[in-house]
């Protein structure tokens, strides 16, 4: 077996050990005109020198000893394929040769375009070579044969001696002159040959360099600059910005080359085997006749449209029989890869060559639309085609995006919170983004930071802007349940609120002033820009059902109000998660009560307060229960510090104590009375149910409530699950349990209906996962709180840690934030365990996850392997979790079968 060079269509090799011929060997062209050459489509004869010949050479400074005897080897037998060819036919051998890694990295040699050029071969040429009589290109082929010999020389010199070709230029420059030409084209065929050979003997004289004249010669000098060029300054540095290590190596092609500008019916072309930017199944492309150089990265260039209906041009009108030939060899290449391709061709009298074949880039829509097509015909199975889409890419398709070209003056950037993208004219408060949508105008809402009073604000505006936050911050958690698109913690954006300004990047805004958020990317633009719409296409709903054909794990959607719920439902929702019941606090019919049970002295008047708001949180559930039309629906009972609903400005709180009838010092005595250094290790979550039961038994009651009443309109039957939030001690669930259990006897015997309802608890302290067995005791489901989570067992706080986090991401101290996708090995590893231990008393125990990690693709993975029952996310993620979810599951699957395919071998080799 050879150990340097592969021959290109080795077909026998490529059946019997795929990993020779793969891109780590043959680089990425390389590997693929192998296989294409091995299913039969038209590429050159040639050669490949493999990767291990570069690495050998830059190991040891010299070829391999066997590497000149391959290389006879390779072109004799590459003569002898040549001679069968149409090209072979009529022309002498010319050779291509060019540099192919398997990361495709740039950095190194160009090609050279047909070695084997010297004096006499130039005549040659110039006697096969036809006129050209194409009106744009009319050239005497004594003309075609001097450019050839001219190109030839420059690539020769630059790419294969390694030199400039100043000396080159300056032949040609001072015999134009000398004999008072305009331009080379002025110089007969003698002339230039002449000049070849006078080119040849300064090299000699002046640089003791050989232009040899054989084609072996030439060829054995190219490679080993080739070779050489994988250590080239530029390949280093280019290696050295994309991670990739110096053991990859690269690999040289070396083809039988075809003229492009041999005849009338020689060029090039490039095909397009699917619209790359719709997906449509149509083919793109173009093609120039006698188009000579390395034009494929220059579509412009190739006036002839291969598109049908294209015109007066197009192919369909002056060569069908190559337009119908190249479409075929595109649909080859495309069943074979299973991917799109983009294909380039050189063309010599009408025999199209495949040049090189490469993945088609494509646009989320593209992708997805492709994928299906492809399932549908057959080219791949429906897992393929869910694992081909990157779960992230659906939200270029569910939100609305920048136009791919439209230029970016980008003033900020920050964290992105929240995807899609929208433009407006700057507001600093939720009251101005009210007003002017009620005027019709649109707004971009920035804030230092949101808090939940903002809600009615954010509702009103197309997109959010903070300069605090990150993933998990409440403006970051509202936008993705809305659908709008925010960037969060833009530390370079400073507000000055009083004088409505904004200062970022060196100009100020006002307000009024147009800017446009990109969330997916986290950018602040200036100005309007164009932007492409959100499509939902049949393609979208299709890949969706395979997903959930494909899935193990649930998946819910965070929700607290019913048009979310009913959006979420159309995206795909199994179910509400987690319902945050605080953001029913906020609405101002509503807020007033709330306020007035906080600031009472006594359980009386707390009670007295809940007395007002039962009525609303029985109706917001029974609204709820109805749109979810019996689906399950955790509902976490009040989780944040109390201080969180008082009023914050003068003016509010102003008004507050006018409304309430009491002295504006009292209500800010008692608002600094519930102040707390550290808010969310304070008095929240589970331990205000402790202290003020009356609110949760007013939460329990309205609850059951509205179970009963909304399974009598509906039909369907409701079985809430109560969520107790951060509980550390199993004796806090017990507490609150009882109150809940207490109150369901009351509601039961009250309204003489039976009511079924869950109880369980969040998991986000560090506390409870250690005590996890002992928790599952008195809990019927877990949710993991990945948010709170990840802030308790990093000790950072989950709104001001985005500006270190981008510093230890630049710093590479970690590869993500954590808020953002979950911390397998740290918070992962303790939500393992609470699967555990929790399962291990309570084997039905069912478990989710509802932080903002349940809607993380990488996360889903992670969540998937542990056995969590179903993941909980923002409605505009449903699809992209169902998704996650259904490649989690293949994966899982695939790793199965390959698990028992070891164990039955070691089983047949007696290992035990
Ligand atoms: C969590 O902590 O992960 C969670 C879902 O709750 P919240 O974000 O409301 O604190
Ligand atoms: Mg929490």
């Amino acid at each position: 077996m050879t150990m340097w060079i592969n021959q290109l269509g080795d077909c026998q090799l490529a059946a019997s050990d795929k990993e020779r011929v793969s891109d780590l060997h043959l680089g990425y062209a390389g590997s693929r005109l192998f296989a294409l050459s091995c299913i039969g489509l038209p590429v050159q004869p040639g050669f490949i020198i493999r990767s291990e010949t570069c690495n050998y050479y830059h190991q040891n400074g010299i070829l391999p000893p066997e590497f000149d005897s391959e290389l006879d080897a390779a072109m004799e037998a590459l003569q002898t394929q040549y001679a069968s060819t149409p090209m072979g036919q009529k022309l002498p051998l010319f050779l291509t040769i060019r540099v192919t890694s398997r990361s495709r990295v740039a950095g190194f040699v160009s090609p050279i375009y047909h070695l084997g050029m010297n004096a006499e071969n130039t005549r040659l040429i110039a006697d096969l070579m036809a006129p050209s009589s194409r009106n744009d290109t009319l050239m005497s082929s004594d003309q075609k044969a001097t450019n050839q010999l001219k190109r030839f020389l420059y690539q020769f010199t630059e790419n294969a001696l390694d030199i400039s070709s100043d000396i080159l230029e300056d032949l040609f420059d001072e015999k134009r002159e000398e004999l008072g030409y305009d331009s080379d084209n002025d110089f007969s065929l003698d002339e230039v040959i002449a000049l070849s050979e006078a080119y040849r003997a300064q090299l000699k004289s002046e640089l003791n360099l050989e232009l040899p004249d054989d084609l072996r010669d030439q060829l054995r000098t190219a490679a080993i600059t080739a070779l050489k060029s994988w250590m080239s300054r530029r390949a280093i540095m280019q290696r050295q910005i994309h991670e990739i290590g110096d053991e990859e190596g690269l690999a040289v092609i070396i083809r039988a080359a075809a003229f492009a500008d041999f005849d009338d019916m020689s060029g090039q072309a490039y095909l397009d085997t699917r619209n790359g930017s719709t997906g449509a199944n149509e083919v793109q492309g173009g093609l120039g006749w006698n188009l000579v150089g390395e034009n494929n990265a220059r579509t412009s260039w190739f006036p002839t449209s291969l598109a049908e209906n294209e015109g007066d041009d197009a192919l369909t009108e002056a060569a069908p029989e190559l337009r119908n030939t190249l479409i075929e060899i595109g649909q080859k290449a495309e069943r074979h890869f299973g991917k799109s391709q983009r294909i380039g061709f050189i063309i010599q009298s009408g025999m199209p060559w495949v040049g090189d074949s490469v993945d088609l880039r494509l646009t989320a829509k593209a992708e997805l639309k492709i994928s299906v097509d492809f399932a549908r015909e057959g080219i791949l199975s429906k897992e393929e085609a869910l694992c081909r889409i990157d779960p992230n890419s659906l939200e270029q398709i569910m939100h609305p995006s920048i136009r791919q070209e439209t230029e970016r003056e980008v003033i900020a950037s920050g964290v992105p919170a929240s995807p899609g993208a929208a433009s407006g004219e700057i507001v600093f408060s939720a009251e101005d983004a009210i007003v002017a949508a009620r005027e019709g105008r649109k707004t971009i809402l920035v804030r230092v930071e949101t808090s939940p009073e903002d809600v009615h604000g954010m509702q009103r505006t197309e997109g959010i802007l903070t300069v605090r936050g990150g993933m998990t911050s409440h403006a970051a958690v509202i936008a993705r349940g809305m659908g709008r698109p925010c960037v969060c913690g833009a530390g370079n954006v400073r507000i000055d609120a009083k004088n409505e300004t904004l200062f970022a990047s060196g100009q100020y805004l006002k307000k009024g002033d147009v800017i446009t958020l990109d969330g997916a990317k986290g950018e602040v633009l200036l100005g309007d820009v164009a932007m492409e719409k959100a499509t939902m296409s049949d393609e979208f709903q299709e890949l969706m059902s395979w997903a959930d054909a494909a899935r193990r794990m649930g998946v819910r959607t965070n929700a607290e109000m019913p048009s979310e719920t009913l959006t979420a439902r159309q995206f795909g929702a199994e179910g509400i998660g987690l319902c945050r019941t605080e953001h029913m606090f906020f609405d101002e019919s509503r807020i007033l009560s709330m306020r007035e049970m906080i600031l009472a002295e006594t359980e009386s008047g707390r009670r007295a307060a809940l007395d007002k708001l039962l009525p609303m949180q029985r109706s917001d559930f029974i609204e709820l229960f109805e749109a979810a039309n019996g689906q399950p629906i955790t509902i976490r009972l009040l989780d944040p510090p109390l201080h969180e609903f008082l009023p914050k400005s003068d003016e509010d709180i102003a008004q507050t104590a006018s409304a309430m009838g009491v002295e504006d010092i009292i209500l800010r005595r008692r608002i600094d009375e519930l102040s707390e250094f550290n808010p969310m290790l304070g008095h929240r979550g589970c331990r205000l149910a402790i202290s003020h039961p009356e609110i949760t038994e007013m939460q329990a009651r309205a609850i059951l409530q509205a179970a009963i009443i909304a399974a009598k309109n509906t039909g369907a039957p409701v079985v809430p699950e109560i969520m107790v939030p951060l509980v550390a001690l199993k004796k806090e669930l017990d507490f609150v349990k009882e109150r809940i259990n207490a109150v369901a006897d009351e509601v039961k015997e009250e309204m003489g209906e039976n009511v079924h309802y869950l109880v369980g608890t969040m998991i986000e302290l560090p506390r409870a996962v250690i005590r996890a067995d002992a928790i599952a005791d008195s809990a019927d489901f877990f949710s993991f709180g990945t948010n709170d989570m990840t802030q308790m067992v990093y000790g950072i706080s989950r709104d001001d840690a985005s500006p270190f986090l981008k510093t230890y991401r630049q710093k590479t101290i970690i590869d993500e934030d954590p808020f953002v996708s979950l911390d397998i090995e740290g918070v992962g590893e303790l939500i393992k365990m609470a699967v555990e231990l929790g399962r291990e008393n309570h084997p039905n125990l069912k478990l989710g996850v509802c932080g903002e990690h349940g809607g993380d693709p990488v996360s889903i993975k992670f969540f998937d392997r542990i056995g969590l029952d179903y993941v909980s996310c923002s409605p505009f993620r449903v699809p992209i979790a169902r998704l996650a979810a259904a490649q989690a599951s293949i994966e899982a699957k695939i790793e199965k079968s390959i698990e028992a395919k070891m164990k039955d071998q070691t089983t047949d080799i007696g290992v035990k």
